[in-house]
């Protein structure tokens, strides 16, 4: 067997939301969280945020438009919950030692994103649940 893509803990859960403003406002409303900054990330087609909440973080995304892969996602299953991110050390490797275990991944190789350097894996190699691999 390839070794182990080991995970340092979980970076946070991704939320797909059709206005970001008003999920904001909610969350800092109903369950006070502290100040977070929303960021328009063009490549990736979302404005997102990332809520600090206790040992993990919140994201929440809003699609650009309704062709983007958020923006499709909220069309055919509405809003809700979007990913998983799986902090790991070393993405460039973890990425190498997936391939080894044969997981289907949708980059190839890591970029950058809104919580550091990221990587998608296909949900269908992960039971239906898109996850992202978080290097911080
Ligand atoms: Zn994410």
């Amino acid at each position: 067997m390839p070794e182990a893509c080991k995970i340092n803990h979980l970076d946070h859960i991704g939320i797909a939301v059709t206005d970001i403003e008003k999920a904001v406002e909610m969350f800092t409303n109903v369950f006070d969280i502290p100040p977070c900054e929303i960021e328009q990330i063009d490549d990736q087609g979302v404005k997102a945020t990332l809520i600090e909440v206790g040992q993990t973080r919140i994201e929440l995304l809003e699609p650009l438009s309704p062709d983007s892969p958020v923006g499709k996602f909220i069309q055919s299953r509405g809003e809700g919950l979007h990913h998983l991110a799986l902090n790991v050390s070393d993405i460039s490797q973890k990425l190498e030692t997936l391939k080894q275990h044969d997981i289907r991944l949708i980059d190839q190789s890591p970029r950058e994103g809104l919580s550091g350097t990221i990587a998608f894996i296909h949900p269908a190699s992960v039971f239906g649940v898109l996850t992202e691999l978080v290097e911080n």
